[in-house]
C-alpha cells in the first residue's frame, strides 16, 4: 500500500517524497491510521522500523495549519533524541507552515526561549528542560492535544518517571496520547493505565528479536586482549562508520584515547560530555569527520546515523534488551550490518541471557591471524578495576601479534556473508555455560 491511501495530508505526502520514502514501514501502516483516527496506542517497535514517521506524518496531518500555540508535546528520554525527532518532525513538515522546537538542557536557554515566543505546535523536549520553562512560563501545556511519550522504558531507567507523570497531568484530560516503550514493566503499566484510554496496540515484531538485516557474532577473548581485538577487528574489517559501545563512561573515554593514540578519528558520545561536545560528535559522525564513535548505551538509544555499518560491543550490554538496540544501531531501515561483540569468560552469564532474551544462539568467530591468548579455565581471575577500563592491563608479551594486518580484504570477505554459515577459522574452545 503506497503512502498516498493512508489519508495523509497533501503537504505531508510532498514533505514524504522529499525524505525518499516510497513505501510504508509496518509500524507505520498500522498506526498511522489510529493516530489519524485521534484513538490512543500504545506501540511497541524495534529501533530502525520507521517509528518517529509512525508518528510524525499522522499528527502532521492532524494539525493542518499553524496555530502558534503549542498543540503538540513529544517526550524523550535523552537530548539527542528530541534534537532528532524534532528535525524529523521539521523535514517532514516542510511543504507545511507548522513550526517545531527541540528543548533539552545542556545548551543555554536563550534560542530556545526565542523560538517558544516565535508561537510553536509542536515541541520535542526533555522532561528536566521542558519543566524548567513549564515553571518559569514560558511554556503552558493547556492547548496541548497530542500527548507523545517515546521511549518509556527508557525514562523510566533515567529516572524520569515521577517528572514524566507530573507533565502528563498538566496536559488537558481531553486528548490523544501516543506511548512507545520497547517494554513494559509494572512501574510503566502503571503510568500507561494513568496516561491512556482505550488504547490500540501495535506491536511489530518481536522487541527481543534482531532485525534479520544484521549479520552479528560473538568474538570471545582473553580480558587482557580486548583492546588488542578492537584494533584487529577495525583493521580488517572494511568499514565505513564504526559505532563502539563501552558500559562505562570512563570506559568510552579511555576506548576512545586509545584508539585515537593507534590513529582512528574517534567521537565519543556518553552523558558526561556538554551537549555541545555531544552535537559535534555526533554531527561529526554522521559527516564522516569521525570513523570511529565511542558511545555508552543511554546517550546511543535510538540514535539514528544513516550508514553505520558496523556495531562493535566493546563490552557486554548489562541488560538483554539493550543489545538489541545497541546492535540495531546497524542494519537500519532494511541496510544490511555487521555486529560483533567481543566476550571474555567473565560474561557467560551475561552472554546466556542476550541469547534466551533474543531466543536464538549468536554465531562465536574468531579472528584469524590474531595471536589469541589461552584463556578460559586457565585464564587467572583479572584485578578489580580492568573492567570496562578499555582494556589493556594484562597485555603480556604477545602484542606483537595483536594488529595482524595484511588481510583487510579476505577479512571482510570471509565475513561480510552469515556468520552462521561461516564460522571463519573455527570457534575458540570457550562455551558460554551459565553459572547461575
Ligand atoms: P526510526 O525507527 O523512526 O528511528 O527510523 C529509522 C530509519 O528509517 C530512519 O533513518 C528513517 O528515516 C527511515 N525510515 C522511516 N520510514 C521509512 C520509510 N517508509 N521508507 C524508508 N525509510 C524510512
Amino acid at each position: 500500500m503506497p503512502f498516498k491511501a493512508l489519508h495523509l495530508s497533501e503537504p505531508v505526502l510532498r514533505g514524504i517524497q522529499a525524505a525518499g520514502y516510497t513505501d510504508p514501514t509496518p509500524i507505520q501502516l498500522r498506526a498511522i491510521p489510529v493516530v489519524l483516527g485521534g484513538g490512543d496506542l500504545i506501540g511497541s517497535a524495534q529501533t530502525g522500523t520507521g517509528k518517529t514517521a509512525a508518528f510524525a506524518l499522522p499528527i502532521l496531518t492532524r494539525l493542518g495549519q499553524h496555530a502558534a500555540k503549542p498543540r503538540v508535546l513529544v517526550l524523550e528520554p535523552t537530548r539527542e533524541l528530541a534534537a532528532q525527532v524534532e528535525t524529523a518532525f521539521r523535514d517532514f513538515a516542510r511543504f507545511t507552515d507548522l513550526r517545531t522546537v527541540a528543548v533539552f538542557g545542556g545548551v543555554g536557554y536563550g534560542s530556545q526561549r526565542s523560538e517558544l515566543r516565535k508561537g510553536v505546535d509542536i515541541i520535542c523536549a526533555t522532561p528536566g528542560r521542558l519543566m524548567d520553562y513549564v515553571q518559569d512560563g514560558s511554556i503552558n501545556l493547556r492547548d496541548i492535544q497530542i500527548l507523545v511519550l517515546d521511549e518509556v522504558d527508557r525514562m523510566l531507567d533515567m529516572g524520569f518517571l515521577p517528572v514524566v507523570k507530573d507533565i502528563i497531568a498538566r496536559c488537558p484530560r481531553e486528548r490523544q496520547t501516543l506511548f512507545f516503550s520497547a517494554t513494559v514493566p509494572p512501574e510503566i503499566a502503571a503510568v500507561a493505565s494513568f496516561a491512556l484510554r482505550n488504547p490500540s496496540k501495535v506491536e511489530i515484531g518481536v522487541n527481543r528479536s534482531v532485525n534479520n538485516s544484521i549479520n552479528h557474532a560473538l568474538y570471545p577473548v582473553a580480558l587482557g586482549q580486548k583492546f588488542d581485538l578492537l584494533l584487529a577487528l577495525l583493521e580488517k574489517t572494511d568499514f565505513d562508520s564504526v559505532l563502539v559501545f563501552s558500559r562505562t563512561k570512563h570506559g568510552a573515554d579511555k576506548i576512545a584515547r586509545k584508539l585515537k593514540a593507534a590513529n582512528h578519528s574517534v567521537a565519543v558520545l556518553h552523558a558526561n560530555r556538554s551537549q555541545n561536545q555531544r552535537i559535534e560528535a555526533l554531527a561529526g559522525f554522521k559527516s564522516g569527520k569521525y570513523e570511529v564513535m565511542v558511545a555508552t548505551d543511554i546517550a546511543a538509544r535510538g540514535i539514528d546515523v544513516a550508514g553505520v555499518t558496523h556495531v562493535i560491543n566493546y563490552d557486554v550490554p548489562e541488560n538483554p534488551e539493550d543489545y538489541v538496540h545497541r546492535i540495531g544501531r546497524t542494519g537500519r531501515a532494511q541496510a544490511v550490518g555487521d555486529a560483533f561483540t567481543l566476550v571474555t569468560p567473565e560474561n557467560a552469564d551475561d552472554i546466556r541471557d542476550i541469547q534466551r532474551f533474543i531466543g536464538q544462539k549468536i554465531p562465536e568467530l574468531r579472528l584469524e591471524g590474531f595471536d589469541y591468548l589461552p584463556f578460559g579455565v586457565a585464564q587467572p581471575k583479572p584485578v578489580r578495576g580492568q573492567r570496562g577500563g578499555g582494556g589493556g592491563g594484562q597485555r603480556g608479551g604477545n602484542r606483537g601479534g595483536g594488529g595482524g594486518g595484511g588481510q583487510r580484504g579476505g577479512f571482510r570477505g570471509g565475513h561480510g556473508g552469515n556468520p552462521n554459515r561461516d564460522s571463519n577459522g573455527g570457534k575458540v574452545g570457550f562455551q558460554f555455560r551459565g553459572r547461575r
